[in-house]
């Protein structure tokens, strides 16, 4: 063995050591981004792999080398692991299973036997695939962050084709037995290769993990608790400082009389109304509609492009929905209206404010008129 040679693969193990010990570590503190685990696991794996090859280096015994493929196809199983996790958020169990289960049966028994050349080969071609199947699914995910995500993809393609030019030398010498470590030019290429992969990888997943933190944070904060629709935050964040044309239009509902299914059936019975409700919205509503509760029992549909009778529709269809509507409280059933105000963009209402105060005052005409109604603002 070369000290170069040496040297590297120490290099290896240890960034690989730091970096599983800082995935964990990030892991850990908030427990959410199972992928950052798996991947740890799988350097994890892939840092014993190191060690042991570096023995079987110097001391080629077959057994050796068989711990040696298996710690290293495990790791590489864990890695492709950790990118379907990252993708489906589904447990890729099955999968880093069955890959481990191949790899190993298509390779370990050519070193058993004393191909160990061909051993080689297949260790090498199964790793490229797994890095590549790994690529593969970071770029099916890429639309949730592009760049960082195309680097991973980039970086693990080109570590599976370090990994294809190791097998390529050794089809190309015929090297079917070999008695020893293979030792030529793209074994040295793959090491310096996984090192950059490895860091740049590392680096990366951490980014993406705090990209992703970023993203629930901003997702909760913009988000009703208790319904999952918009909060007036977003609203306003949404449509605030929008110029308003004719063709916007706001309904602004209140459920009727609410206080009341509070005060006889309690507070968490008055919950279940207003998910009920946030349903019916979302369901008649769609996903082109801005659909928040600004607090309370009242909520606002913002529609872009809506002539008048769309919006009448839309509101008229949430009102009988909703008091169509039997809500099981306990063992009985309750039933609620809710009350309903449109109005339009136009001449003189220009502003998203002037826009909802004028959906506000239809709205109470259709209070006053006895509840259970829709109202078109003057
Ligand atoms: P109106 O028909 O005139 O709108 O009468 P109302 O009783 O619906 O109106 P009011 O504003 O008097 O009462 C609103 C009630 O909504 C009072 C409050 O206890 C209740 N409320 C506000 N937020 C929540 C909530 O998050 N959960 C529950 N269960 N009740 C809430
Ligand atoms: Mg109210
Ligand atoms: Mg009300």
């Amino acid at each position: 063995m070369t000290p170069d040679y040496n040297t590297l693969l120490l290099a290896i193990a240890l960034s690989g050591f730091c970096l599983s010990a800082t995935l964990f570590a990030s892991w850990l503190s908030s427990r959410v981004e199972r992928f950052l685990l798996s991947w740890s696991i799988g350097i994890g794996c892939i840092v014993p792999a190191v060690a042991v090859y570096s023995i079987y280096f110097s001391n080629p015994d077959f057994r050796i080398g068989c711990l040696a493929f298996m710690l290293q196809f495990l790791g590489f199983a864990f890695i492709y692991g950790a990118a379907y996790r990252f993708r489906t958020g589904k447990s890729a169990r099955r999968r880093i299973v069955l890959l481990f289960t191949v790899s190993t049966f298509v390779s370990v028994p050519w070193l058993v036997v004393g191909y160990d050349g061909i051993g080689f080969i297949m260790l090498n071609v199964m790793i490229a695939g797994a890095l590549v199947a790994t690529a593969r699914e970071y770029w099916r995910g890429r639309a949730e962050a592009p760049r960082p995500l195309t680097g991973m993809v980039v970086l693990y393609l080109l570590t599976a084709f370090s990994f294809v030019l190791c097998a390529a030398a050794l089809i190309h010498g015929r090297q079917w037995v070999l008695g020893r470590a293979p030792d030529n030019w793209a074994e040295n290429l793959n090491l310096v290769v996984a090192i950059v992969g490895i860091t740049g990888i590392g680096a990366m997943s951490l980014a993406l993990n705090q990209w992703r933190v970023a993203g629930n944070h901003q997702r909760a904060a913009n988000t009703d608790a208790l319904t999952g629709l918009l909060n007036r935050r977003a609203l306003f964040e949404r449509h605030g400082d929008e110029a308003i044309g004719p063709h916007r239009a706001a309904i602004a509902f209140d459920l009727d009389n609410f206080k009341s299914v509070n005060d006889r059936y309690g507070h968490a019975a008055g919950d279940v109304v207003l998910k009920v409700f946030a349903d019916i919205l979302g369901e008649v509503c769609g996903a082109a509609a801005s659909v928040a509760r600004l607090g309370g029992e009242e909520f606002v549909v913002v529609l872009d492009r809506t002539l008048p009778d769309r919006a009448q529709h839309v509101a008229e269809r949430v009102r009988a929905d909703f008091a169509a509507k039997l809500i099981p409280i306990g063992r009985r059933s309750i039933s609620c209206t809710v009350s309903a105000g449109i109005a339009f963009g136009g001449e003189h209402c220009t502003s998203f404010d002037s826009l909802l105060s004028n959906a506000d005052k239809a709205l109470y005409t259709s209070k006053r008129n006895g509840r259970n109604r829709v109202s078109l603002a003057a």
